[in-house]
């Protein structure tokens, strides 16, 4: 059996990082992406380089149960099983509004693809895993790609804030049910990462960096998230499960 990683939002951002490290670690991947492929064509062109046989693409959403059931028939019958999974996908409100405005729709949009998917996806994924044998030290290991906003108020983005802080006790919770299956959980909160979902933002933050906001004081990079997830799934971490660790520049420290 090929060890192999499944990442949901694979084919952009920190999700493409962490897919293109993945496979330099050895992974055979599998990517689940809702964009029209040809946008992104380049990146899966970088994977395919690596390897034609050990990535695989498919066009789905996270919030449909058909798509997730595919995801992972498909992943096992190419690669044989799943090792990996990386619940990296997510969306901020399509407009922010304050807390008092904020509409239905936007809140069941962001908690299906932030929460809901995940959740789902990672039962699927568990229930595979505990049918393998140890690959290595473990059967398999999860990280879920919540942020900051899982404790900190932002009241224009509050279904965001929930969404993440639904995500990270479902990390408390599979870490909880998982760990006597061999199986360890963990949870990367990033900072303010370059990518598409920050673009809207960037003057703001490029203008706050010029004042000192951070300790390490930079944008941060996909590769910085993509570096983590490698160092969490590799057999260094095998007493850690249910912990997140923020890769945010030291965002979270409060300072006078
Ligand atoms: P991007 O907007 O650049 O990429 C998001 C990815 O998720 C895209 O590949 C997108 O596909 C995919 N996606 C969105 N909705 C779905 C869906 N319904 N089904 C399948 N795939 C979907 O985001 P980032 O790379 O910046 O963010 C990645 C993760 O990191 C997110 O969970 C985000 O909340 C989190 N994060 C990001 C931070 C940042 O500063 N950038 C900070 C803190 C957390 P498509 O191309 O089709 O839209």
């Amino acid at each position: 059996m090929r060890k192999t990683a499944i990442v949901t939002g694979g084919s952009r951002g920190i999700g493409f990082a962490i897919a293109r490290q993945l496979r330099s670690d050895g992974y055979c991947v599998a990517i689940l992406d809702v964009n029209d492929r040809s946008e992104y064509q380049h990146n899966l062109n970088q994977l395919a380089e690596m390897g034609e046989d050990a990535y695989f693409y498919m066009k789905g959403d996270v919030r449909c149960a058909q798509d997730r059931e595919r995801l992972v028939k498909e992943t096992v019958d190419k690669f044989g099983g799943i090792h990996v999974l990386v619940n990296n996908a997510g969306i901020a409100p399509r407009v922010r509004n304050d807390i008092l405005e904020m509409t239905e729709s936007s809140f069941d949009e962001v908690i299906e693809t932030n929460t809901k998917g995940p959740m789902f996806l990672t039962q699927l994924v568990a229930r595979q895993m505990i049918k393998q044998d140890f690959c290595g030290k473990k059967r398999g290991t999860i990280v879920n790609i919540s942020s900051l906003s899982a404790e900190v108020s932002s009241i224009s983005r509050g279904e965001y804030c929930v969404s993440k802080a639904g995500l990270s006790m479902l990390t408390t919770l599979f870490a909880d049910r998982l760990a006597p299956e061999g199986i360890l959980v963990h949870e990367i909160r990033p900072g303010i990462i370059a990518t598409d979902m920050t673009r809207p933002v960037k003057e703001k933050y490029d203008a706050l960096f010029e004042q000192g906001l951070l300790p390490i004081n930079r944008w941060g990079l996909p590769e910085d998230i993509a570096n983590a997830v490698s160092a969490l799934v590799s057999d260094k971490f095998l007493y850690t499960t249910g912990c997140y660790i923020n890769v945010d520049g030291g965002l979270h420290i409060q300072r006078l």
